[in-house]
């Protein structure tokens, strides 16, 4: 098989640059012909697929983690000389990998495996548009508290190294404000103050946190899970429910579930896309039902 493989050496911390030349050397030893693409900056994973002449390859493999899969994807689908999409392969070596947990794989063993198999499953894709710019997304967009976390983790890494990210929960959490939401779900809206908003396709994000445990992600539609304003005492309390997926009977929990969504805030709201900060609030987000074919790993 033709393999073109876009690696992210920079992912999970520089395991991207230790781990690639591993997972492509086992899909050379097992017969297939790879071409590979290091990417040099942010979006230029996308950048280099989109101008990649997909229609003589066999599949298309993203090496690094949510994010880079999140680049190869939609390089993929703006591809303009494309006809059909080829079997998509992810090989996950980032920090959380949190969308490819869900087609069962935790290691870049596993995601060689899957390749290897042959197993594929169409899959469902979101499709959202902000700023008047289609974009598409396998695992998540939420905005709110964890997105505001997101932004400001970020900042802190120089001081607080891996605390970063829990020192950021904590400020965001004291100084959190709610947001008032218009959220149309299939036609039928409803309002509500939030603390965060997440549209979910797959169960995981930030790696670890099982935010939408009911999210199927070959059934035609996503869930947003909702986090209605609540005290700050409650948002510290519901934190460590939300890693097994035991934060749904909380109150101030409510599951949208549908295929097709416009939202709007006041004020407006930075996304957070897979990880990605970019984009705001008003969007709008419509379920493509089983739109690509993704090779999956059994037993997860
Ligand atoms: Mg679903």
């Amino acid at each position: 098989m033709n393999i073109q493989l876009v690696y992210n050496p920079h992912s999970g911390g520089g395991r991207g640059k230790e781990l690639a030349p591993l997972a492509i050397q086992a899909l050379v030893d097992a017969g297939h012909e790879v071409i590979a693409h290091g990417t040099l900056y942010h979006d230029h994973a996308t950048e280099i697929v989109k101008h990649l002449d997909l229609n003589t390859c066999d599949i298309l493999v993203s090496v690094g983690g949510d994010g880079t899969m999140y680049e190869v994807l939609n390089g993929m689908i703006k591809n303009e000389k494309i006809k059909t999409y080829p079997p998509f392969g992810v090989i996950p070596v980032g920090t959380g990998n949190s969308f490819s947990q869900d087609i069962g794989m935790k290691t870049w063993r596993d995601g060689v495996k899957a390749i290897l198999s042959n197993k594929k499953k169409a899959v469902d894709v979101m499709k959202f548009n902000t700023e008047d710019e289609n974009y598409y997304s396998l695992n998540c967009i939420g905005f709110g508290l964890p997105t505001d976390v997101c932004i400001n983790g970020i900042k802190y890494k120089k001081v607080f190294g891996k605390g970063a990210y829990t020192v950021a929960a904590l400020v965001e959490i004291m100084r959190y404000k709610p947001f008032h939401t218009k959220l149309e779900v299939d036609g039928v809206l409803h309002e509500f103050d939030a603390a965060l908003v997440n549209f979910s396709n797959s169960t995981i994000f930030g790696g670890n946190m099982k935010i939408s445990p009911e999210s199927i992600i070959d059934d035609g539609e996503i869930e947003i899970v909702v986090l209605e304003n609540c005290k700050k005492g409650e948002i510290i309390k519901a934190l460590p429910t939300v890693y097994k997926g035991e934060h749904l009977s909380n109150p101030y929990i409510t599951v949208y579930k549908g295929k097709h969504f416009k939202v709007e805030t006041f004020p407006e709201k930075t996304l957070n896309p897979e990880g990605e900060i970019f984009g705001v609030t008003p969007m709008e987000v419509t379920v493509m039902p089983k739109m690509i074919e993704m090779f999956y790993k059994e037993n997860v």
